[in-house]
């Protein structure tokens, strides 16, 4: 592991089964320079377990750079569960219930959430076993619970802040965006844009929960990568990771990509083609942090409900002042980014 292309310097991975409930799961712990590494939980069917190792590295490297660039008090970590768990309720809570035991001995060293195929009902089970889990469900208007309509709300403040530079706009109406993924963030997404008047095209592999959407919000349905090649301003990538590459890039037709998908640039040709194209590219972790932001203050209990709404929409200044600072010093985008944020943990570290 310790050669694996993408390790870089992680704190800890730990291997996970449970042979009561047949429970496999990694949890990666990259950085607690600046924290405890808080990261959500995904669960996914993997080919093999090396691709899901391949994930967590990606993830928590990712989500130690998020919560750095969010100035949040929270290094960086991620799990995954390999799935299928079982789909009787009872024993998909055992399940996490397991996942909860084996969070509680790492002893706060992570902290753990929400993230793709895991649920708030997943959450209180793993609440069961132990405290080092956020995402719950708020107490009398407490922050939490859910974090996707704080990144929805934080990806949609980004959006205006990179219209507006780039685009020279200061409203959205007639702004025609592409989004692929209309789940628990790209739902919200499609919701607000559609408040604000922006024309939609949506991509979703739920063809039901996509046509429902559509129909609400009189959007326009693409299949498939279509929705790569959409003619729109903005292209939002709010489903899996990985989804931009050198040889898709050519084919956009959007200035500016900006969504919650985790890791979208598939490897570093992607960003590259992109700058060569001249496509603003907003850092996703940069974007996407609204939900950390929430769980985070949910988890730490440093922040009141209007301090954690003004901290998410903070999001929009931060896209501002880093496509300004990367036009001024001729600099990618995620490339930036990533070294403000590396600074910053490195200087915790220090
Ligand atoms: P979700 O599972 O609710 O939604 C993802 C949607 O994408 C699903 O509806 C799925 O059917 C669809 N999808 C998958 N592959 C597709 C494809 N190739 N084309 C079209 N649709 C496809 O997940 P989510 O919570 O909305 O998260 C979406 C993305 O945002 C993920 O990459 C996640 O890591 C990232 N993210 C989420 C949060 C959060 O608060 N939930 C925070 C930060 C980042």
């Amino acid at each position: 592991m310790f050669t694996h292309p993408d390790f870089d310097a992680h704190e800890m991975v730990t291997w996970i089964q449970d042979p009561h409930t047949g429970l496999r799961a990694v949890i990666a712990v990259h950085s607690t320079a600046l924290g405890p590494g808080m990261g959500g939980c995904r669960l996914w069917t993997y080919p093999d377990a090396a691709a899901g190792l391949t994930d967590v590295l990606r993830l928590s490297r990712g989500m130690s750079l998020k919560n750095a660039m969010a100035d949040l008090a929270l290094g960086g970590g991620k799990a995954v569960i390999f799935g299928p768990v079982p789909e009787d309720a009872a024993a998909r809570r055992e399940a996490f219930r397991a996942f909860g035991r084996a969070v509680a001995s790492l002893g706060g060293k992570y902290v753990t959430a929400e993230d793709v195929g895991v649920s708030v009902a997943d959450m209180e089970a793993v609440a069961e076993e132990t405290r080092h889990v956020s995402g719950l469900p708020p107490a009398g208007g407490a922050v939490g619970g859910d974090p996707s309509p704080y990144t929805a709300r934080g990806v949609l403040r980004g959006i205006e802040a990179a219209v507006a530079r780039r685009l020279g706009r200061a409203d959205l109406d007639g702004l025609r965006v592409a989004v692929q993924g209309t789940g628990n963030v790209g739902g919200s997404l499609c919701r607000m844009l559609a408040e604000r008047g922006a024309d939609l095209v949506i991509a979703e592999a739920n063809t039901a929960r996509r046509d429902a959407l559509a129909a609400d919000l009189g959007a326009e349905v693409v299949e498939g990568d279509a929705i790569l090649s959409a003619e729109a301003d903005v292209f939002a990538p709010c489903a899996l990771g990985g989804v931009l590459t050198a040889q898709n890039v050519a084919g956009l037709k959007a200035k500016i990509i900006a969504g919650a998908a985790n890791n979208q640039l598939a490897d570093e040709a992607a960003g590259h083609a992109l700058a060569a194209r001249g496509i603003t590219y907003v850092p996703d972790y940069v974007l996407n942090a609204g939900g950390i932001i929430a769980v985070g203050a949910e988890y730490l209990g440093d922040k009141t409900r209007d301090q954690v709404m003004t901290a998410v929409d903070a999001i929009g200044p931060r896209v501002a002042e880093l496509l300004a600072r990367a036009e001024a010093e001729g600099q990618r985008t995620d490339l930036l980014a990533d070294r403000m944020a590396m600074e910053r943990i490195a200087a915790a570290r220090g």
